[in-house]
């Protein structure tokens, strides 16, 4: 008989999220556990943004704006682009998949870095797409040089994260130029920036500097992370104006609640809210740097939100002893780092608390 889904789907490893703080009370009867798992803005969402659901939720008996028109020229004004080359998603992860399903067909494959976001690889799986992977170089860090040499006539899409997650690690602007100048037009580079507000790095590469001058350059970037609103499912991408329309052709009809829309264009106004957000992170993220090298732990400059831990040793026993203590991190063994936990930044109290149940953990 025929199998019920292709061999692609029967393989497929799905995306493991952070574990939700509900469920971790449950099944560990802690209380008041602290999320550190999945990168989101501890001083939450933009007041903005909150000063308007209760009207914006008062309109959902009506579908959304299909066309996602305010929100697609409130992007546009906010960098300075043109509203044609702006396409906002649910989430730059419905960007990241709707790539593979406009521009490729079986034959493509596409190239990643290993040790990277696993949301690629389970995108592409689930299109039944090939896919390589490049290892990535001495401190964490995307290696450009090998993947530059690992491109094939075969190969379609790139998607480079940038910063990485879950490394934390960013690679720069002569990185980035020596890679794309190997990189043939009819290949596709995704440069994924959902971190991009927290870079303080002059090398960093702004992808918006490099997507006029490259019709293959596709830019993404996220509300879920600086804005606060990943519940809402907001990302958008910045490319040039043909491919935003065929990406408006493959999306599904009102792919953004109208309440998404509403709150993503007030975060997007709201310059004190990003501000605090970045800056408490800075603080943050020295703080868990610094504590965690006292541990012995090694840990790259972070980036981005979160700091990477490589514990040198299994990391799963590690984060169930840490969620008995009502600590969640998250383990990140899919992008194949079964030694190490992904750490969010929080509030200064959460950061001190996740140091001190560390620190107890590792004793034992
Ligand atoms: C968090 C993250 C995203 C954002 O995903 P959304 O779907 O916008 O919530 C995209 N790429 C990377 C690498 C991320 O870490």
């Amino acid at each position: 008989m025929r199998p019920l889904v292709p061999e692609w789907v029967e393989t497929l490893k799905p995306y493991v999220p952070g574990k939700p703080i509900e469920e971790t009370e449950r099944e560990y009867g802690v209380k008041n556990p602290i999320k550190l798992a999945s990168n989101e803005n501890p001083l939450g969402p933009s007041p903005k943004a909150l000063a308007l659901a209760d009207a914006a939720a008062h309109k959902v008996h009506l579908y959304p704006d299909g066309a996602n028109f305010s929100l697609v020229h409130a992007v546009a004004k906010h960098l300075g682009v043109s509203a044609s080359e702006v396409f906002v998603g649910s989430g730059s992860n419905e960007i990241i998949e709707l790539v593979i399903r406009t521009f490729t067909t079986p034959d493509d494959e596409a190239l990643l870095s290993a040790g990277s976001f696993m949301m690629y690889k389970v995108a592409l799986q689930s299109h039944g797409r090939r896919f390589r992977e490049v290892p990535m170089k001495s401190g964490y860090r995307y290696d450009l040089e090998a993947m530059a040499a690992a491109l094939t006539p075969k190969t379609r899409l790139v998607y480079l994260a940038n910063p990485d997650n879950p490394t934390s690690t960013a690679f720069s602007k002569s990185e980035l130029d020596a890679f794309l100048a190997k990189v043939p037009p009819e290949t596709l580079v995704v440069l994924d920036e959902a971190y991009f507000e927290y870079v303080d790095w002059p090398e960093y590469p702004n992808g918006l500097d490099y997507y006029r001058a490259r019709p293959n350059v596709l830019v993404l970037r996220t509300f879920s992370k600086i804005y606060g609103l990943a519940g809402l499912r907001v990302g958008y991408g910045i490319m040039q104006a043909p491919l935003v329309g065929y990406l408006n052709r493959t999306r599904m009809p009102f792919n953004l609640t109208s309440m998404a829309q509403a709150m993503a264009v007030a975060a997007l106004d709201d310059a004190a809210h990003v501000k605090a957000s970045r800056e408490l992170t800075w603080k943050g993220l020295r703080f868990l740097e610094g504590a965690l090298k006292d541990l012995g732990i090694p840990v790259p400059h972070s980036h981005a939100n979160f700091v990477f831990a490589d514990l040198g040793r299994p990391s799963g026993p590690v984060f169930e002893a840490l969620l008995r203590k009502g600590v969640i991190t998250r383990p990140v063994p899919g992008s194949g780092w079964p030694q190490a936990l992904r750490i969010s930044c929080g509030l200064p109290a959460e950061n001190e608390r996740l140091v001190t149940a560390l620190r107890e953990v590792l004793k034992t």
